[in-house]
């Protein structure tokens, strides 16, 4: 009896288990500690380090998680059930499961490029493989990794220079981390806001290297970087400072309008999602026979991977309108 698998729902009926599902429900896989991955479901199986995220971000107990080591396998009724790092944050995991000798990945939020606090990332074979296709369309195309780093530099050093205040714009969890390590390891002055600040803390405990974070006060030093959430650019902290200039980063920097849209100065295409050739790697990589995708331009990457001579659908069915199309920008949500 091969492995039984509802994509739509994302669920695995014979083991009782959803896959980051938005409700709570009894058994949860989460891939990572994103909000939108997240829900207060009664028993969860995550990764260690996502397992301590849970617990310092959300608050969860201790005995709801059932945590799985990157080497472990632990078999239940007849599945074998694997967690990989998937390179999208700190824990963020992607979840194998075989049974009868059929497999399934599911990868959750992905990144194939290497980053400076996600676990570099497995691509497992599996017969089925159910994707995230954020950025599946084929425009969505990184400039190199170091490029980016050196243009992040360049902004904030030339800002502390001209007397001004460079604020970073990023996720509290995920990307505010990566660019926090990007600019300690330049040895530049930075102090996060506080929920960048607790999560730093948090990452740092599951083990990942970066330098002991400074808590911003009540104004923000001079000479000195922030990195803060996007709401951040609504205190009157950030309104009433003159000299200053801000950034965002996220892959929507590929997207024309993006810095008006964002109401930011530049921004920058760092991600912790697999941009176009990334997707095509993934896939390769995990040479599945079938192929379910799901977030952002599904069906647009499931057209683009039958026309490569893959079986791959949409989730969401193939005559749905996509999400957005290739010029809207979505709502700045975590995760995305
Ligand atoms: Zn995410």
């Amino acid at each position: 009896m091969p492995i039984t698998f509802h994509p739509r729902s994302l669920t695995l009926p014979k083991l009782g288990m959803q896959l980051d599902p938005h409700r709570p429900c009894p058994f949860a896989f989460v891939s990572h500690g994103h909000a939108d991955h997240f829900a207060r479901h009664e028993k969860i199986l995550c990764s260690v380090p996502t397992g301590h995220i849970l617990r310092r971000r959300y608050s969860v107990a201790k005995d709801r998680l059932l945590l799985l080591d990157w080497e472990d396998q632990i078999t239940t009724d007849g599945h074998h059930i694997q967690l990989f790092p998937a390179g999208h944050i700190t824990g963020s995991a992607m979840i194998r499961i075989e049974h009868d000798g059929e497999s399934l990945l599911y990868t959750g939020d992905f990144k194939t490029r290497a980053s400076f606090t996600a676990e570099s990332p497995v691509f497992p074979q599996a017969d089925i493989l159910a994707m995230e296709t954020t950025f599946g369309l084929p425009h969505f195309v990184f400039p190199l990794t170091e490029k980016i780093h050196t243009n992040i530099l360049t902004f904030a050093k030339e800002g502390l220079e001209l007397g001004e205040t460079p604020i970073f714009y990023a996720y509290s969890l995920g990307k505010a981390q990566e660019v926090y390590a990007i600019l300690t390891r330049a040895k530049l002055p930075v102090v996060l806001n506080k929920s960048v600040y607790e999560m730093t803390q948090a990452v740092r405990e599951t083990g990942i290297n970066l330098a002991e974070p400074k808590l911003l006060g009540e104004a923000i030093p001079p000479g000195t970087i922030v990195i803060a959430p996007p709401n951040f650019g609504k205190t009157p902290l950030v309104k009433n400072l003159k000299a200053k200039r801000t950034a965002m980063l996220s892959g929507w920097a590929l997207t024309s309008g993006a810095k008006y849209r964002y109401r930011v100065d530049t921004l920058f295409p760092l991600s912790d999602h697999a941009d176009f050739p990334g997707l095509l790697e993934a896939v390769e990589k995990v040479a599945p026979k079938h192929i379910y995708t799901l977030h952002g331009s599904t069906r647009e990457f499931a057209t683009e991977l039958r026309a490569r001579g893959h079986d791959a659908w949409s989730i969401y069915g193939n005559d749905q309108l996509e999400l957005f199309g290739k010029e809207e920008l979505p709502n700045f949500t975590e995760g995305r």
